[in-house]
């Protein structure tokens, strides 16, 4: 057995995937946003589980992701939501992936490369309504989309923007999709428009439009502010095993820089775990880890590949047990939404955070 795995609740998947139905309506499409290794939680099986269950595109933030999942059988719409160079675009052609596109040198590109290859590249425009990112300016959107129209390989699939504050400013997300809507009013209607991540699938129904797009909420993760409202279920688990248990005296000094002083005789137990894994140093003396239902303290920095817990005395705790740090764990549970407020970052990074080479185990 690995002393460090991850473990994917298919079913729970399942439901988060239903939950985004429900809300999203039978007429709008859902585009199941699996980047970054499916927010840690691996590309392939969560593809596989989201076309299952009806996914209408998956979306990707990268070509070779694309690529991936081209090779591994995948039919299904591809988006790369995020931008490529020039030289990309033959590989976006030939993946049949639609990109999406903020520029007229993107859509000349890709042009090219489709001509070439006597087909058409699909196309995304996205039209930057507030998040500063990529995106064509939505004043500039229609001088854009008339260049698209005008060229004879591009097939304009879709039309969309992205939110930078569904999660926290709901009257300025309401805004942006006006001004979206205003940006696109001359456009045909038979072209896919969409703008709702997660957070705005749930708070402004008005921004769900043909297609969704939600990613967190799919692992089960709520957008802040939002668990009231939808009831998830957090897919990912991250689990080691305890590998040895010692006794510290009374103001012994613990790990790096001896930053943790014991405050009585206790034990310590060592995690084969740490920030390369992951387990970021920034939960030193601050991160909890549950062992047989109940929590401890991390004590001391968090190292490379170890880390230490304060069991106090008597906990009964021995080499070898199961300690969870993101999951549940007899009575208790520890979501990667509470890890990253004790970081001051957001639960997406603790997620994505889990070195890949790590080992996904799906039930
Ligand atoms: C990541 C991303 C999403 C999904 O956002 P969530 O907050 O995870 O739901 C949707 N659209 C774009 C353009 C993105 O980059």
């Amino acid at each position: 057995m690995d002393l460090i795995r991850a473990e994917i609740d298919i079913s729970a998947l399942r439901h988060n995937f239903r939950q985004v139905r429900k809300l999203a309506g039978r007429e709008t499409l859902v585009c199941a946003v699996i980047k970054d290794n499916a927010y840690g939680h691996g590309l392939l099986p969560v593809a596989a589980v989201m076309a299952d269950e009806g996914a209408d595109f998956l979306a990707v933030a990268d070509l070779s992701d694309a690529g991936t999942l081209r090779n591994a059988g995948f039919k299904l719409p591809l988006i790369n939501l995020s931008g490529f160079l020039p030289t990309q675009a033959a590989d976006a052609v030939n993946l049949n992936v639609s990109q999406s596109v903020s520029s007229a040198e993107e859509l000349l590109a890709l042009d090219r490369a489709a001509k070439k290859q006597k087909k058409c590249a699909l196309v995304h425009i996205e039209v930057d309504c507030g998040m500063g990112r990529l995106g064509i300016p939505a004043p500039e959107f229609s001088a854009l989309f008339e260049k698209a129209k005008s060229l004879k390989h591009i097939f304009i699939e879709g039309i969309f923007t992205h939110f930078p504050s569904a999660d926290t400013d709901i009257a300025a997300t309401k805004k942006q999709a006006v001004l979206f809507s205003e940006s696109v009013r001359q456009c045909p209607a038979n072209i896919i428009y969409h703008s709702a991540n997660s957070a705005a699938l749930i708070n402004c129904p008005e921004t769900r439009m043909d297609m969704v797009r939600p990613g967190l909420m799919l692992y089960g993760l709520h957008p802040a502010g939002t668990e009231k409202k939808i009831k998830l279920k957090p897919a990912l688990s991250l689990k080691t095993s305890v590998i040895m248990i010692k006794k510290a005296k009374k103001g012994d000094r613990v790990s790096y820089n001896g930053t943790y002083r014991v405050k009585k005789d206790t034990e310590l137990a060592a995690l084969p775990i740490g920030y390369g894994d992951g387990f970021s140093r920034l939960l030193s003396n601050s991160g909890e880890v549950i062992i047989k239902g109940k929590r401890y303290p991390v004590a001391g920095r968090v190292c490379m590949d170890l880390t230490l817990l304060d069991l106090g005395t008597n906990s009964r705790v021995r080499p070898g047990d199961e300690a969870t740090l993101i999951g549940k764990n007899g009575r208790e549970s520890i979501t990667a939404s509470e890890i990253a407020s004790k970081y001051k970052t957001i639960p997406y990074e603790v997620v994505c955070g889990i070195n890949n080479g790590i080992k996904r185990i799906y039930f």
